[in-house]
């Protein structure tokens, strides 16, 4: 069996165009050195109305338990203005130490250094006692319909038993070492229209202004306090990101106001209760400004926490001992595909430093690359001991 290095098959990787939902030929490229490495694959295409299709990987190798899987994803965003960027985000190239193109950083490379683990504990381990899989989406950047919320779906349908999940999402905030997530919070999206009656702006009192009344109902949602936090999660929080009344003439009162708001709850709620809440504030509006309301929600995940276990302390010692550094345990950031897969297994994520995922010459540090490699080799080392 041969060892794969991780820097040539980050490389490799980054050459693919897989701006999502295109695969660009990335799945079956991975595939292919999975295969070689004695796993048993299969690419799951998920369809939708409307949307174009997106590929998906399931690879295991070994049939025991426990079966230990690696997730993650091959879709990257769009690089933006290619004349912006040093090299061509497409034509990975080294620089001072680093490697930089589109998916340098989330998360082509953590998935190299996973398959380059692998095949190093393998060489080492010809025969281990369980599994190891990997999960790989080509739809986490998009709009994460027919990506790992579907496959989830799927392998339960299957009844394919994971024990533990590594989402090797990017996760540090500056250095290799500093953050683990165990977590994380929900997001919950509300668009609300508010119908007044319009009218002249000289006599307002045949109008009923529906852009007072949407200022009101916002400040209160603004000062709403939903909690202080707990000991692992910051506190809910709500953001409004649009106002809008389409009105074109300075004289008239428009009879339509709307605005959309952004909810990062932790797990003291959960959407439904939040909804709740909402609904009984817009309700209560309505009857005071004599108006109608209609509010649509979006809900991207519920709020998590796993547990730290025996599987979690491994990890951090583990992290502690390669980068000198006791990774926190935080649930700050957006959401993750860790929310689909905790449905059918515990996990976390652990992967390279965040700084520069979708901007402009991602790159990643080569001996963080090289450092994230040997942690994932221990991790599989220790978890199958
Ligand atoms: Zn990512």
């Amino acid at each position: 069996m041969q060892k794969i290095n991780e820097l040539q098959l980050a490389k490799e990787l980054i050459r693919f165009p897989s701006v999502t939902p295109v695969d660009a030929g990335v799945m079956k490229f991975l595939e292919k050195k999975l295969k070689k490495l004695g796993f048993k694959t299969k690419i799951i295409e998920f369809r939708e109305k409307g949307l174009k299709p997106v590929k998906n990987l399931y690879a295991r190798l070994g049939s025991k338990n426990p079966n230990f899987c690696y997730a993650g994803h091959l879709d990257v965003v769009p690089p933006g203005n290619i004349k912006d960027w040093t090299v061509n985000p497409f034509k990975p190239s080294i620089k001072k130490g680093h490697l930089i193109g589109r998916g340098a950083n989330d998360m082509k490379s953590a998935i190299a250094a996973f398959v380059s683990a692998v095949s190093i504990f393998l060489f080492k381990n010809k025969k281990f006692n369980g599994s190891i899989s990997l999960l790989i989406t080509g739809d986490e950047e998009g709009d994460a319909i027919n990506g790992t919320k579907k496959v989830v779906e799927y392998l339960k349908k299957k009844k394919e038993r994971i024990s533990f999940c590594l989402v090797g999402e990017p996760t540090n905030p500056n250095v290799l070492g500093e953050m683990i997530k165990i977590g994380r919070r929900g997001s919950l999206t509300g668009k609300l229209t508010i119908i007044g009656m319009q009218g002249h702006v000289a006599y307002p009192q045949r109008a009923n202004n529906p852009s007072s009344i949407i200022v009101s109902i916002l400040k209160k949602l603004k000062d709403i306090k939903f909690d202080k936090g707990t000991k692992d999660f910051q506190p809910t929080n709500l953001e409004i990101t649009k106002i809008n009344i389409n009105n074109t003439a300075d004289n008239v009162i428009p009879r339509i106001a709307e605005a959309t708001f952004n909810i990062r709850f932790n797990n003291k709620h959960s959407s439904n209760s939040i909804k709740k809440r909402l609904n009984k504030i817009f309700k209560q509006n309505s009857k005071i400004s004599k108006s109608k309301f209609k509010i649509e929600y979006r809900v991207s995940g519920e709020a998590f926490l796993t547990k730290p276990d025996k599987t979690t302390f491994m990890i951090q010692n583990i992290i502690k001992k390669i980068t000198k550094i006791k990774p926190k345990m935080s649930t700050t950031g957006g959401t993750s595909d860790l929310r689909f897969i905790r449905k059918i297994s515990p996990g976390l994520e652990f992967g390279l430093v965040g700084k520069t995922m979708h901007k402009v010459d991602e790159a990643v540090s080569v001996k963080d690359l090289k450092n994230l490699t040997r942690i994932y080799r221990d991790i599989l080392q220790n978890y199958f001991k």
